[in-house]
């Protein structure tokens, strides 16, 4: 490892701001004396001394707790101290200068530190505890998580993370993929009785379950990366079918502007909504529609770029003007499109708006008629007999079924107890270990089996299924993961 992950740090662990109290948190190895010339005696280990904190003149800075973790009983794994004193910002900060003020001190005394106690970067705390093996790389990633939670249910995932429910579920995948491993390459030894060997030891049986429970992982981790990251739906629709009247409803504040004038929303307004738990990030648009205004133009093509990168659209309709030929005809022209646009992997939901303004016979059969025009077969099957998702924006009539709707789209799933905390780079390794896991499987079900491939293929799941908990991880991603935590943590 670097030099850089021994070196002492010191930093502010608690939030910025003022807080009754503030941590000042150094860690690093063999650290006693600096200990003791910051507190003015040795301090027993994990026991809360209160004493004052002075500056190098002996003036009193403030008074609190210092507490004292010998490596490698540690949050860190080595030596670490804590400070506790009031949470002002300047206090704070002059105890900070301290640390390093008497680790100078320290060090031109000749009983040097090795080398000197510097500022810790963002997450480098957390960091060192990863590579002292406190804790696995999916379980810094949670502390992290834990810390930038927005939601109950997305704190409650995170913890489950950090206490290793997810590190769990990936060692014992480990372990069964090690075990099929070792029957694989024992039989490169012995090729003559190769697979006859391999089906003794239902190598075949072991694969096939392994298959099954790295689906059943990604499963749930899929879900765990939804409720960290959600995902992002746009609005879109002719001027004036109350895209913006349907954010603010769905946001319960007024965020975008809404008028009665058409083309007013020309750039796009974002904001996350949480439904059960899961964050969308919902994103609304300026109409789209034919435009000479340069300005408006501008603002469509955004509108465009913003569909292109949609996890999934909502195609808002307005109702009480579908039996205009026109307008229908421009809504026809907006799908086509937007078939045209779209993978077929992200979903469109058509939304009827403005029902408030019809009789609900009326709305019934407009939308039904309407809803007619606009889905595709495939859209018809997914929907089976599901009646048109009519709304006010107005009133809020039909929120709630558009809010499970979206859910559904985001294949959000209500059951999904014990759900631990995840990122879209776990979804993606667990990816990788099934396609080899695919291929593996092919290899074995070949008359006669190439069986250094076949391990081959095997050594590749192992080292994707590694990444996930940090086991042979690149410094580079070890730099981007830990580079995203706030400084002190
Ligand atoms: P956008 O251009 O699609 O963003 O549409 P706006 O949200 O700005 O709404 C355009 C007009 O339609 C405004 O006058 C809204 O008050 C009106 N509107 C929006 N939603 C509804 C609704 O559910 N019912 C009725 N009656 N009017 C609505
Ligand atoms: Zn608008």
């Amino acid at each position: 490892m670097l030099a850089r992950h021994h070196d002492p740090i010191v930093a502010i662990a608690t939030a910025p701001g003022r807080g009754a109290v503030g941590i000042v948190r150094v860690s690093g190895k063999a650290i006693a004396p600096l200990v003791e010339r910051l507190c003015g005696k040795a301090l027993k280990p994990r026991e809360a001394t209160y004493l004052p904190f002075k500056a190098a003149d002996g003036q009193a800075i403030d008074q609190g707790l210092a507490l004292y973790f010998p490596a490698p009983h540690s949050y860190t794994g080595e030596d670490v101290l804590e400070l506790q004193a009031h949470g002002g910002p300047v206090v704070l900060q002059l105890l900070l200068a301290r640390c390093l003020e008497a680790a100078q001190a320290q060090a031109d005394s000749g009983t040097p530190l090795l080398p000197g106690l510097r500022l810790a970067e963002p997450g480098e705390f957390t960091e060192r505890a990863f590579l002292n093996d406190k804790i696995d790389l999916a379980q810094a990633e949670a502390i992290a998580d834990l810390i930038d939670a927005s939601t109950e249910a997305a704190a409650r995932s995170a913890s489950r993370s950090l206490t290793g429910a997810f590190s769990q579920e990936v060692h014992r995948l480990r372990d069964a993929l090690v075990h099929l491993r070792m029957l694989v390459e024992a039989t490169l030894d012995f090729p003559e009785e190769e697979i006859d060997f391999l089906q003794k030891a239902d190598a075949y049986g072991q694969l096939d379950q392994l298959r099954a429970t790295v689906q059943a992982v990604m499963q749930r981790t899929r879900q765990g990366a939804l409720l960290r990251e959600g995902i992002k739906v746009v609005i879109a629709g002719q001027p004036n079918a109350g895209k913006s009247s349907l954010l603010n409803a769905l946001a319960g504040a007024e965020l975008a502007i809404v008028t009665p004038i058409a083309g007013t929303t020309r750039d796009k307004v974002t904001q996350t909504i949480q439904i059960e738990g899961v964050p969308l990030h919902v994103i609304d648009t300026a109409g789209l529609r034919e435009s000479s205004d340069e300005v408006e133009r501008i603002g469509i093509a955004r509108a465009w770029e913003e569909i292109a990168a949609a996890d999934a659209v909502l195609f808002l309709h307005d109702l009480t003007r579908m039996a205009q030929a026109d307008y229908a005809q421009a809504d026809r022209e907006i799908a086509a499109t937007l078939q045209q646009q779209l993978p077929a992997t992200v979903p469109v939901l058509q939304v009827w708006n403005k029902a408030d303004a019809l009789t609900p016979d009326e709305a019934h059969r407009q939308s039904a008629e309407a809803a007619a025009q606009f889905s595709t077969p495939a859209a018809a099957a997914a929907a089976g007999d599901q009646a048109p998702l009519v709304l006010s924006a107005k009133t809020g009539a039909g929120l709630d079924t558009l809010r499970q709707q979206l859910l559904a789209m985001a294949g959000w799933q209500p059951a999904a107890e014990g759900t631990y905390i995840a990122r879209a780079r776990h979804v993606q390794a667990l990816q990788q270990v099934e396609e080899h896991l695919d291929i593996a499987h092919a290899q074995l079900h070949v008359d006669s089996p190439a069986l250094d491939l076949l391990a081959e293929e095997l050594r590749l799941a192992q080292q994707s299924l590694n990444a996930i908990t940090g086991e042979f991880t690149s410094d580079d991603l070890l730099g981007v993961i830990f580079s995203s935590f706030c400084i002190g943590k």
